[in-house]
């Protein structure tokens, strides 16, 4: 820090005639204008400088954007109080923020604050120190102590708790040894976070793979903006394709950033990228600790070649030269944040790497829609692995029409996929269950009257989960016991669950197959990730007969010995009917389908259907994506959804009902009129009461030319909500709830 103890007035004083101005984006949502602030400062500053300023009572981060323009009244400013002792930010990156800001219409301070989330980020690294013995043993001390010089005397400095494990002792003895002069603290040796080595590890690729990862190395050390959609059958060898992209970048001695979903943030693919590069990967997601949050921020912002691995929130951090940006699994929906900045996490990817110069990769199995036409239209250059890598061939996927043959009462196995079951944990192999629904069952309801238990804070079922016995909100949390009295009726134990979850499903699996094991994987059954580490391993090697799980065992995953795959219910993604339910159904689908027949054998996926002749589920079966995606085109550009159109959504709640109808017709009534612009609304949103809000949805549909931001910033502009109403505002909205 230049200056560690802030700057008094009277500091201000001193600076006499050199006083500067200069100009400060803020990180913070707080709302002023264009999130920009005029601070004094005693000595010159380089655009991007990271500084920590004053705002009311509060210490902000901020970036430094320019000398402060105009006449400035130097006397009312307040001036700068640090320079944490940080990089400056590229100016490209800030470039970046604003292009976000006025693409999601956030303010430039939200934004700004998800590069710099937090004031102890800034802050160096506290030095790590150990202890080593001060003398050597002798045998004269008591037999503890001496135990504890024995080991840590000329060796290397370690904690407290390394030397009181390597000793046999209590921690406490070690510290009371130091206090005492018999023991002395020097710096860890082992600080420094390793390097990753781009030559570590790496297969031999097959001719497809190769020329693949030829063009991408050549982006990157060519150094230019080039996106890529690496589009490439399950299992055909994608990952070790895009690692030779990160190793270029390596190479290079800049960084490599691979964005995730969330749930693919396995130990698994933190193993891959270390068996490759010889080191792990720097995390980057929710589950993080401040501890390591904060050595990964100073790693990143500090260069040198690094692999980061994160979620979305990972692409805002403020890389030192980022050399390439992979976005794994480019279609999964978890890359859409819907609160505070509401953003899609691949398109602000592009944009990134459309500012900085950077190779971008978008990588998937079954593309988004919109990378599908962006590729056609030759905005992506395409790159296409059309077989599985190594001996595998992709599962065949067979119907089962439950309307013909359904499973029977009470059970949600149809008598064709009990026998494929069957056989193949005959032949010694896994099986698969796949059902998107955690917990026991969806709904819970009175068999006197029909009445459903629903949430007090939502409009929404409870679930009954039968592992905790209590019935759940999966949207508010909110939780409550096994009702044993209906609360409309009063009728005494005529309450029971409905439908299917996971839990259920594995009842019925243990009484059909009592000798099977099982697992049951959803977030509710898997203990964070050391939990799903460990049954990872047990389905690996072979100790886990039939695997049962929500979209957790969607993707990522790769058994050698699962060869028959079961949906249960294949149109259960179809049934809300939102914008992108055929294209996510056909998603998800292909994914679990190709967790089948990844090793030796072929594979093979049942999936049970009340309606086989949906077009996903045809073309699914003929193996046809070329005519799923033309029909899926055909039907977007009908009704001017995108890609062919643009869509926001502006979402008002609040606690009071009355509130949020005042509010939509405010709205409503300012409503603009142009031509290409369509707004539908006000209407309740399907989840019209959600975590005790009211909730109202406008939707505004225009043509692809129109500039959608520009018309709502227009129409919201002026308007004045009252205090109790929230407005969110979603362009291009992906989640319709
Ligand atoms: P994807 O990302 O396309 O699903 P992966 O990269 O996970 O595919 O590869 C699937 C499996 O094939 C992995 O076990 C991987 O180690 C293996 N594999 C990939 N490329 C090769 C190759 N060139 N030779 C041998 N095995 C490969
Ligand atoms: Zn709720």
């Amino acid at each position: 820090m230049i200056n560690p103890s802030g700057i008094s007035s009277s500091g201000v004083e001193a600076w006499g005639a050199a006083v500067l101005v200069v100009r400060v984006l803020l990180a913070t949502p707080l709302p002023f204008a264009g999130g920009e602030l005029d601070y004094i400062t005693p000595q010159p500053v380089a655009l991007g400088t990271v500084v920590i300023v004053p705002l009311g009572q509060r210490k902000i981060a901020g970036v430094v954007t320019g000398q402060a323009a105009g006449d400035v009244d130097e006397a009312r400013l307040k001036p700068v109080l640090d320079w944490p002792d940080i990089p400056t930010i590229d100016p490209a990156q800030i470039d970046w923020i604003r292009k976000v800001a006025a693409w999601t219409l956030a303010s430039p301070g939200a934004v700004l604050k998800m590069m710099l989330p937090s004031l102890r980020f800034l802050e160096p690294l506290p030095v790590a120190t150990g202890l080593v013995g001060a003398m050597p043993p002798d045998d004269t001390m008591a037999k503890k102590r001496r135990a504890v010089l024995e080991v840590s005397f000329g060796a290397d400095p370690m904690t407290r708790a390394d030397i009181a494990r390597l000793a046999g002792v209590s921690p406490g003895l070690v510290a009371r040894m130091a206090t005492d002069g018999l023991m002395r603290e020097e710096p860890l040796n082992n600080k420094g976070i390793p390097r990753p080595d781009p030559s570590h590890g790496g297969l031999t690729l097959n001719p497809e793979q190769a020329d693949a990862a030829d063009h991408l190395g050549k982006a990157v050390a060519g150094r230019d903006y080039t996106p890529f959609l690496l589009d490439g059958v399950t299992g055909s060898g994608k990952t070790e394709v895009y690692f030779e992209a990160v190793a270029k970048a390596l190479e290079d001695g800049r960084q490599a950033l691979v964005l995730l979903p969330e749930i693919a943030l396995s130990p698994a693919t933190v193993r891959r990228v270390e068996e490759r590069f010889g080191v792990p990967p720097l995390l980057w997601h929710s589950g993080l600790g401040q501890k390591a949050r904060h050595e990964n921020f100073r790693a990143i912002v500090e260069g040198g070649p690094r692999v980061v691995v994160g979620a979305r929130s990972a692409l805002f951090l403020p890389f030192a030269d980022l050399g390439v940006i992979i976005i794994d699994e480019e279609h999964d929906p978890s890359y859409k944040q819907d609160d505070q900045v509401v953003y899609h996490a691949r398109d602000m990817a592009v944009m990134r790497a459309a500012q900085e110069k950077i190779t971008v990769v978008m990588v998937s199995a079954t593309p988004s829609l919109e990378s599908e036409v962006n590729a056609e239209q030759g905005r992506y250059q395409r790159l296409g692995l059309s077989q599985r890598a190594g001996a595998a061939s992709l599962p065949e996927i067979k119907l089962v029409n439950t309307s013909l043959t359904p499973p029977e009462r009470g059970s949600w196995i149809a008598p064709p996929l009990v026998t494929a079951m069957e056989q193949t944990l005959a032949a010694g192999q896994q099986v698969m269950l796949f059902l998107n629904r955690r917990g026991y069952a969806p709904v819970t309801l009175c068999r006197r009257c029909g009445e459903k238990v629903s949430c007090p804070n939502c409009s929404a079922w409870l679930v009954t989960h039968k592992s905790s016995g209590r019935l759940r909100c999966h949207h508010c949390g909110h939780g409550t016991c096994f009702p044993e009295q209906c609360s409309t009726c009063s009728a005494e134990g005529e309450m029971v669950p409905c439908g299917p979850g996971v839990e259920r499903l594995s009842e019925e699996v243990s009484r059909r197959f009592p000798e099977a094991s099982q697992a049951v994987l959803s977030s509710d059954t898997v203990g964070g990730a050391e939990g799903l580490a460990s049954v990872m391993d047990d389905i690996r090697d072979g100790r886990v007969d039939i695997i049962i799980g929500t979209q957790m065992v969607a993707k990522g995953h790769h058994f050698p010995g699962l060869t028959l795959v079961g949906v249960v219910d294949a149109d259960l993604g179809l049934a809300g009917g939102d914008l992108r339910a055929a294209e996510h159904t056909w998603q998800l689908l292909v994914q679990v389908a190709g967790r089948a027949g990844r090793g030796q054998q072929r594979g093979v996926a049942v999936l049970q259907t009340a309606s086989p002749e949906t077009t996903v589920l045809q073309c699914l079966v003929a193996g046809d994506r070329a005519g799923f995606i033309a029909f899926e085109k055909a039907a977007r550009r009908e009704s001017g959804m995108p890609p062919y159109g643009r869509l926001a959504s502006i979402l008002l709640s609040s606690p009071s009902l009355q509130g949020v109808d005042d509010a939509a017709h405010l709205l409503r009534r300012s409503a603009p009129h142009y031509e290409g612009v369509t707004i539908l609304g006000p209407a309740p949103a399907p989840i019209a009461f959600l975590r005790g809000r009211h909730r109202q949805r406008f939707i505004i549909r225009t043509a692809r030319e129109v500039n959608i931001q520009a018309v709502l910033r227009e129409w919201l502009g002026p308007i004045r909500l009252s205090a109790s109403v929230r407005m969110q505002i979603d362009i291009d909205p992906h989640h319709f709830m």
